[in-house]
C-alpha cells in the first residue's frame, strides 16, 4: 500500500485549519519510510490488538489498521475525533476513545474490547508517537500496572533512548537503565531526524521496543525500587555516602559499610558501577 504522508498531513492541516498544539506536544510523523519501520519493528499481525496512544491526525494509525485485527486509538485532543473519523472511513478494525491516556485503566478496556469483538487476540501490542514528556509515565503505567500487553514500540528522544539501553559506568547508565532492564528486553529500532516531523521538534529522536520479560527476582521490589533512587541521588558520591544522605532504610554510615562488605563491594564504589545483579543481590540478602 502506498500511502504519501506529507501530503495527507498538508492538506488536513489546510482543510481543517489545523496547528500542532503545543500543549498536547503535537509533531506529526510525515515521513513514510520510518512509518513503514515502526510497523515493522512493532511485528505487528493480523490477529493481534494493537492499542495506539496519541493518533493525533492518524498518520501512524492508517498504518496500524493495515497491518492489525483491531485497534484502539485514545486520543486527548477533541479537535482530532472528526479529522480521524473523516481519514479512517473506510476501516471498521478500531474504537476511537477521546481521553486522557494516563486516566484509562487499559486492561479493563482490552477485556472490554475481546468481549465486545467476541474475539481473543494473539498478542496486545502498544504502538505509539507520543509527546515526550508522557513517554516515561506511560511506558512504566504499560510495563508496570498492565498484565495484557506484550510489548511496546514507541518514539522516544534519542537520549531516553541510550539510557534505556545503557551499560554500568557510562553517562547514560541509572535509574531508568535498571527500571527498564528489571521489566523488559529494550532494543533502540531506528533513529529519526526531526526533519520526519511537522513541525520538526528540536532534539533527534528514536524508536524503541521493550518487550515484557520479567526476568528478575527480587525479594522486596519496593525496597529495590528505593534502593535505585537512593543509590542514583547523588551518582557523583560514593554509594555508600548517597546511601547515607538519602536515609536509605535509615541506616548510619556503619550499617551501610556493613551491607556493602557483606556483597563484596568495595566502599570506594558508586552508583553507576554496579549492575541490575549487584543491586538485586544486596536486596535479596538483606
Ligand atoms: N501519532 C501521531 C501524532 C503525534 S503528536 C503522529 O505520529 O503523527 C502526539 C499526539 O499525542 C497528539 O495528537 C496529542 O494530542 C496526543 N496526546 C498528548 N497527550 C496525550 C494523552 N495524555 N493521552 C492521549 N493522547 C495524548
Amino acid at each position: 500500500m502506498n500511502i504519501n504522508t506529507l501530503n495527507i498531513t498538508k492538506k488536513i492541516m489546510n482543510k481543517y485549519n489545523i496547528k500542532a498544539n503545543k500543549r498536547f506536544g503535537q509533531n506529526f510523523l510525515i515521513d513514510d519510510n520510518i512509518l513503514e519501520n515502526i510497523i515493522f519493528s512493532s511485528n505487528i499481525s493480523k490477529e493481534d490488538l494493537v492499542i495506539e496512544i496519541g493518533p493525533g491526525l492518524g498518520n501512524l494509525s492508517e498504518y496500524i489498521l493495515n497491518n492489525s485485527k483491531f485497534a484502539i486509538l485514545i486520543e486527548i485532543d477533541k479537535n482530532m475525533q472528526e479529522i480521524l473519523k473523516d481519514r479512517l472511513k473506510n476501516y471498521d478494525n478500531y474504537l476511537l476513545i477521546n481521553d486522557d491516556i494516563l486516566k484509562i485503566n487499559i486492561d479493563e478496556l482490552i477485556d472490554d474490547i475481546e468481549l465486545k469483538n467476541n474475539t481473543k487476540y494473539k498478542n496486545v501490542k502498544v504502538v505509539a508517537n507520543l509527546p515526550y514528556y508522557i513517554t516515561t509515565p506511560i511506558i512504566f503505567k504499560v510495563l508496570q500496572d498492565s498484565k495484557k500487553i506484550d510489548d511496546i514500540t514507541v518514539m522516544v528522544q534519542k537520549e531516553v533512548a541510550e539510557r534505556m539501553v545503557a551499560k554500568p559506568k557510562t553517562k547514560a547508565y541509572g535509574i531508568l537503565t535498571i527500571m527498564v532492564e528489571y521489566l523488559s528486553d529494550a532494543s533502540i529500532e531506528i533513529i529519526v531526524p526531526n526533519t520526519s516531523f511537522i513541525p520538526a521538534p528540536d532534539v533527534t529522536s528514536a524508536v524503541i521496543k521493550l518487550v515484557k520479560n520479567k526476568k528478575y527476582s527480587v525479594n522486596n521490589e519496593e525496597l529495590f525500587f528505593k534502593l535505585i533512587h537512593s543509590a542514583f541521588a547523588q551518582r557523583r558520591k560514593k554509594l555508600s555516602n548517597s546511601l547515607e544522605s538519602t536515609h536509605f532504610m535509615d541506616m548510619n554510615k556503619s550499617e551501610i559499610e556493613k551491607l556493602l562488605v557483606k556483597n563484596n563491594i568495595s566502599l570506594n564504589t558508586r552508583a553507576e558501577e554496579l549492575n541490575i545483579n549487584d543491586y538485586i543481590n544486596i536486596i535479596n540478602n538483606l
